[in-house]
């Protein structure tokens, strides 16, 4: 197919979820002069932090530069799990520096408080009457290589011991029990793992936050900050706010207002396309079981079928840089023929970007800058674990930092690479380098 004849005539350039929850200024509130607590970002981790807090009584405000849901939160592909990807890069390696050994010595535990952050999804989906298509139908991780396959078993145990997440070994013979696919050299599924529509969980957040009392103020940007815990002075674009305690929720959309922080941070793209509605045979086919499905090359695919079950969400790097949404539509569109043959007729109707952020540790991180609380760097998974880390910032600041977690005391490691101020130029290099070698790791296999 030429690239126009995959874009459905109703193409558009933005997220499917939308439409059913786009972005929003819902109260559409200034701040108020004086608060307990001035969140900055609206996105799962500041408004679970927000909700935390405002149910045990503080004022709230979450000031969000944009509409809420403007960032990741409602743009992402909706996987929740546990640990699958935490500490990635970290377990292995002979020579560690000190921080990777404390990370290496704490990881049991982190792993453990990754069960709880899935947990968290499941708890405040039902408490907070969330409808959001919360389904929990396990997750397959892909194995690329057969020696990615060998390598599940550690993984499988591990996640079991750690997490009891369900996890199993399926070899390349019974692949098919999970996808119309031999794409893969097996894989290992994940029993405790789930999926919801993202923008409708991140509204009903939302809409949790503003029941509670939080002050949600849309277009505000934070502009500055000054003084210390117990009096801080928050500028913003819509006036001044004086607090005791501030939290930065801003992820992948850190920007200038903290900019230390922006060179621990590495912000990429990540790609999403919606195919059309497709054939009741070859939508019930795809994935029978309705599991949400990861892979395990350095650049990964990740994918769904739709909330209804009618069409594919297929994820992934279409590239390293900000492209053209055609061709992103087209790249993403041959990488699920790659693993889907029958789908080459099925046209895209919706194809969209958003930023996440890596760390140089591949791990979540919390903890106080200038004073400030912050909870940053969810390495492309962050349904789960930033809603989780934004409700334990929550909780901490309510039982003045003495709520401990193994997540607390790891310092969040600058990206070493000289003069980084959160410009990731190098990522188109490496990130083509990594294709490189998952390639040859392919082609040897
Ligand atoms: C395409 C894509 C697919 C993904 N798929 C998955 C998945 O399947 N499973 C999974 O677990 N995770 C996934 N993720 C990651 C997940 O979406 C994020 O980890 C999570 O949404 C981060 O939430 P957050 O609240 O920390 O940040 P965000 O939701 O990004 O919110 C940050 C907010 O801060 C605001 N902001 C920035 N600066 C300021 C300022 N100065 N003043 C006020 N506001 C400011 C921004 O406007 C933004 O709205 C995906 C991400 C993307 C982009």
């Amino acid at each position: 197919m030429t690239t126009d004849a995959i874009l459905h005539p109703d193409f558009k350039d933005q997220p499917y979820w939308w439409e059913a929850a786009a972005p929003t200024a819902l109260d559409d509130a200034d701040p108020p002069a004086h608060a307990d607590v001035l969140i900055v970002g609206g996105g799962y981790s500041g408004l679970s932090a927000a909700l935390e807090l405002a149910r045990a009584g503080r004022s709230v405000v979450v000031a969000e530069a944009e509409l809420f849901g403007h960032g990741a939160s409602s743009r992402n592909g909706g996987g929740v799990s546990a640990g699958v990807n935490l500490g990635k890069g970290i377990a292995g390696g002979s020579s560690k520096s000190g921080a990777q050994s404390e990370i290496a010595k704490r990881l049991d535990t982190l792993m453990g408080e990754s069960r709880a952050a899935f947990d968290l999804v499941g708890t405040l989906v039902e408490r907070e009457k969330i409808d959001c298509h919360y389904e929990k139908r396990g997750r397959l991780v892909g194995a690329y290589t057969p020696k990615h396959f060998a390598g599940f078993e550690a993984k499988a145990e591990a996640l079991n011991r750690l997490c009891d997440a369900g996890a199993q070994l399926l070899p390349r013979d019974r692949l098919r029990e999970e996808m119309a696919s031999d794409f893969y050299h097996g894989g290992m599924t994940i029993k405790q793992a789930a999926k919801i529509h993202p923008s409708l969980y991140h509204k009903g957040l939302l809409d949790a936050c503003s029941r509670a009392g939080v002050h949600l103020c849309a277009h505000t940007r934070v502009e500055g900050v000054t003084g210390g815990r117990g009096g801080f002075t928050v500028s913003t674009s819509k006036g001044t706010v004086q607090c005791a305690e501030t939290m930065i929720a801003t992820n992948g959309y850190t920007g200038p207002l903290t900019p230390d922080l922006r060179k621990s941070l590495v912000p990429a793209t990540s790609h999403i396309i919606v195919t059309e509605e497709l054939s009741d045979d070859l939508a019930q086919s795809l994935i029978p079981n309705g599991r949400t499905i990861s892979e395990t090359p350095r650049v990964l695919c990740y994918y769904r079928m739709t909330p209804d079950g009618k069409r594919m969400m297929f994820g992934g790097r279409a590239r390293f840089t900000d492209i053209d949404p055609k061709l992103r539509a087209k790249l993403m569109h041959a990488m699920m023929t790659e693993r889907f043959p029958q789908m080459k007729d099925v046209r895209v109707t919706h194809s969209w970007t958003g930023f996440v952020a890596f760390t140089y540790d591949y791990l979540p991180h919390l903890g106080l800058h200038r004073d400030m609380h912050y909870c940053l760097g969810c390495n492309g998974s962050g349904v789960a674990m930033m809603t989780y880390l934004g409700n334990l910032v929550g909780r901490r600041i309510l039982q003045n930092d003495e709520l401990d977690s193994a997540f607390v005391g790891l310092d969040m490691p600058k990206v070493p690479v000289p003069g980084y101020t959160g410009n990731p130029w190098f990522l188109p290099i490496i990130g083509g380098w990594y294709r490189f070698l998952d390639r040859l790791d392919r082609m040897r296999a």
